[in-house]
């Protein structure tokens, strides 16, 4: 597919010679934000961004469209997600092809991505059928006491160029079949991908007759993502992005009594222990440290390896990397595109600075590749335990390798970093294995044994602690972010009976 028949394909058409317009959401006087192709430097198209007038328009159809949404029942709110991810599944090549066009994940990534959204959906349309609450004994004669969840209102998505389209159904999906109405402001980086989503929603949404259940607002974090964030007719903002970006959005948030639900940065790490799989454990690391180019929350920044072991799995590491096809992400047999940006190039550039300033040995890599785009090679950094850059998360493809003499110190290792997202260990060892599960073990919000930090199935809470935020989304019980929980008492003894046995007779 060509990029001309791509951006055809999500009804996004040509406003001037090679640019493109979001017809339905334009006002004339807003500003353009163009979109680059990552792996050639190249302008793809341009949009409209909100102004603040579009802002109001979308923040009223969602608050408006909300007051009868929440009286849908929920199983029928669950068609209509049904709907959309049936949608999606229809357009997965082209949606696919377009993640990877605009933010620079291998093909088979921007497939995968699409087809979580269609599992998220799937997902949603079961849970709209189990929004369960509880009942409890009441401690007085002839009174039932149970709890029920309600619908919350217009819900804010703030989301991260390198999930450009999967993070937004995490939330949409499900709070859609919760009755809430979402207003998304994606990232800057990926405008494209949002608009193409919002036009399948739209189709899906006019095929119902019904209209605000999903919106979008294109535009920069500190002007639409802040209005957002401030806006208090939006209970609730799931925001995705970096640490430093969450610390403000939470403060703003807090400050108005919102909710927030916070996904921020990672510092994940692999545990290798003398009796893993070297080869598993090392095409693990291969997997979570390289692919997406290093740019996700959970990708493979840390390998802490058991000095027994280590220089075998290191000797290993650095032969599969060299093995790495780098280039255009579009291309069958590409393991590793380009990052998102100039920037992001010149924060890795600046952090193999630090390595080397710190004593740091870059054992493979450590360059910019000689080509259009935002190219860099995979890089592996043997590192130590006073190294302070590797207690940051760099966005990009660089992997710290330490050398450890026993499960006390490589847990003690993997857990000093303020992060608190993914975490693995490779071993055949039940103790050890039980051990980094245990109270004692990861502080992290996802533990893993024998698989890799990044890839989770959306059946699960997936978020992280410490500063990774604390937030969870997509699986388990998740979805009670998205609803008000409310505790009814019913009296049917014909008599006011007061609780704790407390009497107020005149
Ligand atoms: P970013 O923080 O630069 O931007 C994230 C989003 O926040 C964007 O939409 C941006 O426009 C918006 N934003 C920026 N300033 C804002 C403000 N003042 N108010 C409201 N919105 C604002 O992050 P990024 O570079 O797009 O993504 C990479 C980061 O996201 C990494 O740190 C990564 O670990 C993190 N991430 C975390 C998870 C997770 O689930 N924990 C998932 C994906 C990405």
């Amino acid at each position: 597919m060509t990029t001309e028949e791509i951006l055809r394909t999500f009804d996004i058409q040509p406003s001037n010679p090679g640019a493109y317009a979001m017809g339905w959401l334009a006002s004339a006087e807003s500003r353009e934000l163009t979109s680059l192709n990552p792996a050639t430097g190249a302008v793809i198209a341009s949009v409209r961004q909100a102004d603040a007038a579009t802002y109001e328009r979308v923040a009223a159809t969602a608050a408006g469209a909300f007051t009868w949404w929440r009286m849908v029942p929920a199983p029928k709110r669950g068609e209509v997600v049904n709907a959309l991810g049936n949608a999606l599944r229809a357009h997965k090549e082209a949606l696919g092809r377009l993640v990877s066009l605009e933010m620079g994940k291998v093909l088979s990534e921007g497939l995968g991505e699409v087809q979580e959204m269609i599992d998220m959906c799937d997902f949603a349309v079961g849970l709209s059928r189990q929004l369960y609450g509880l009942s409890m004994h009441s401690e007085r004669p002839r009174h039932r006491m149970y709890e029920q969840w309600q619908p919350l209102g217009p819900v804010g998505v703030i989301s991260s160029f390198n999930f450009p389209v999967a993070v937004w159904s995490w939330n949409a999906a499900i709070a859609a079949v919760c009755g809430d109405t979402v207003i998304w402001k994606p990232s800057s980086h990926t405008p494209l991908t949002a608009l193409a989503v919002q036009h399948i929603c739209n189709h899906v949404m006019a095929r119902f007759e019904i209209d605000g259940v999903f919106n979008l607002v294109v535009g920069s974090g500190r002007e639409v993502g802040q209005r957002l964030v401030d806006d208090p007719r939006v209970p609730l903002v799931s925001f995705t992005g970096s640490t430093n970006q969450g610390r403000n959005v939470a403060r703003s948030i807090a400050s108005r009594f919102g909710r927030s639900i916070l996904e921020l940065g990672g510092n994940n790490a692999i545990i290798v222990m003398p009796d893993a799989d070297v080869d598993m454990a090392v095409r693990a690391a291969l997997f979570a440290a390289v692919g997406t180019a290093g740019q996700r929350c959970t990708s493979l920044r840390r390998l802490i390896v058991h000095e027994s072991v280590a220089d075998r799995v290191v000797a290993k590491l650095v032969k599969a990397y060299g093995t790495v096809r780098i280039g255009d992400p579009q291309q069958r047999g590409i393991l590793m595109g380009p990052l998102v940006s100039e920037e992001a190039v010149g924060d890795m550039m600046a952090a193999l600075d630090k390595v080397r300033a710190e004593g740091g040995k870059i054992l493979s890599g450590g360059n910019r590749l000689d080509r259009p785009g935002f190219f860099v090679e995979p890089t592996i950094v043997q590192a130590h335990k006073e190294m302070k850059i590797a207690e940051e998360e760099t966005f990009a493809p660089v992997l710290y390798v330490y050398s450890v003499a026993n499960i006390e110190e490589a847990i003690a290792l993997q857990n000093s970093v303020k992060q608190g997202l993914s975490s693995a260990i490779f071993t055949s060892n039940l103790f050890s294995a039980e051990r980094f599960l245990s109270p004692e073990g990861s502080d992290c919000g996802i533990a893993n044994v024998n698989i890799g930090t990044s890839g989770a199935e959306i059946g699960g809470a997936f978020g992280g602690e410490k500063e990774t935020g604390g937030g969870r989304e997509a699986g388990s019980d998740s979805w009670k972010q998205y609803m008000r929980r409310q505790t009814c008492t019913i009296n049917y003894s014909g008599d006011l009976q007061l609780a704790q046995g407390v009497k107020f007779e005149v």
